[in-house]
């Protein structure tokens, strides 16, 4: 709890807090960022930290204002974000009571879920923006008196899923400030919100998370083994819900497919290869076999530095013995090169490149490194 809480994110948290203690704190706020990195919880701390009986830059974590600000049900508090389309448009309350109870339920669970965890990312079946009936209900609520005594706080959570309409009306609301209201926007494409919004703002960027703060993370918080944390914060490129994500798949067997594919490659057993690249383009998941090749990247980073310093400092610990084979059977094969070829193709993939030439030319390309060396 409190700003100890939140992962990193030194100058963020020095922006809203000194603008608490300097008593200056702007009527709305972007906070922007790579995703995953904390906007959220930044925002809610913020939040809490105003609302907090205390009034201090830090909040006090006991008083009622915080209590209901641990569970996310604070009256002064609203959190937006993208709900399925609206049913009638003609319908003017288009807030969240015209919903089927299921996805009311839906949205009462991930509040809850936010609540535990402000990390967790919400993801509503089917939502796909923030419709103009939540943007509606936001300028109504931000136009009553507040419920309970200190500021209105609205949080607008990935805002750039606003659609034309919403963002227009969102940009009336931020130009009429009210002295009791504040605004906290987060986002991870700031470019698509409308340069007008942004300008409204004050602006607060956020940094990508270090593998060493998310594996520290993991295994304090989470209570995650040290040796999945250090893999999965390899995994998760500075994106703390991703490595969340994360620690649920299995790894361990995603893995051993990486290097059966590597063993494939390197026996020449075309036959299986072709049938494991196919087998990965059938599920047609550029996701699946982006984290494929990660791990294929942790392994090769792995076998170099078993060469060159032994299993100090390596990945994936758990698997020292069919790295030492590896490495003793490979040893003198180019390992910068092969990391070249498989971050080549990490890319091309990101690129959107056609996926069985990717992995093919990888495949080529890997036995060429690694055979030739012997
Ligand atoms: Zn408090």
């Amino acid at each position: 709890m409190g700003w100890d809480s939140i992962i990193g994110q030194g100058r963020a948290k020095e922006i809203l807090q000194r603008s608490i203690e300097q008593k200056r704190v702007a009527h709305a706020y972007l906070l922007w960022g790579p995703p995953g990195v904390g906007k959220d919880a930044l925002a809610i701390e913020f939040a809490k930290t105003l609302l907090c009986d205390r009034q201090e830059s830090k909040a006090c974590d006991t008083c009622a204002s915080c209590t209901k600000m641990h569970i996310l049900q604070h009256p002064n508090l609203k959190i937006v974000f993208a709900l399925p389309a609206a049913r009638s448009e003609k319908n003017n309350d288009n807030g969240e009571g015209k919903f089927q109870p299921d996805i009311r339920e839906e949205i009462r669970s991930q509040i809850a879920e936010k609540a535990k965890n402000p990390y967790f990312h919400f993801e509503i079946p089917k939502a796909t923006q923030i419709n103009i009936g939540t943007i509606r209900d936001v300028k109504k609520e931000s136009s009553l008196a507040p419920y309970e005594k200190g500021m209105k706080i609205f949080i607008i959570s990935d805002a750039e899923m606003m659609n034309d309409t919403s963002a227009n009306s969102m940009l009336k609301v931020l130009e009429e400030p009210l002295s009791d209201t504040l605004f906290l926007l987060t986002t991870s494409r700031k470019e698509k919100l409308l340069p007008t919004i942004v300008s409204r703002c004050q602006s607060v960027r956020c940094e990508l998370l270090t593998d060493a703060d998310i594996e520290r993370a993991l295994t304090e918080r989470e209570t995650i083994p040290p040796e999945q944390a250090r893999l999965v914060s390899r995994l998760a490129s500075g994106d703390y819900s991703a490595a969340l994500g994360l620690v649920h798949e299995d790894l361990v067997s995603e893995r051993a497919e990486a290097v059966r594919f590597l063993r494939a490659t390197l026996s020449g057993r075309s036959v299986t290869l072709l049938e494991d690249i196919e087998g990965r383009i059938a599920e047609n998941d550029r996701g699946a076999v982006d984290q494929f090749l990660s791990l294929l990247l942790v392994w090769f980073r792995d076998a170099m530095l078993m060469k060159e310093q032994g299993v100090e400092g390596i990945i994936n610990q758990d698997q020292q013995e069919d790295l030492l084979k590896f490495v003793s059977r490979f040893g003198d094969a180019n390992f910068p090169a092969s990391i070249g070829a498989v971050e080549r193709a990490l890319e091309l993939l990101r690129g959107n490149v056609y996926l069985p030439l990717v992995l093919l030319s990888l495949s080529v390309q890997l036995k060429r490194i690694l055979l030739n060396a012997r």
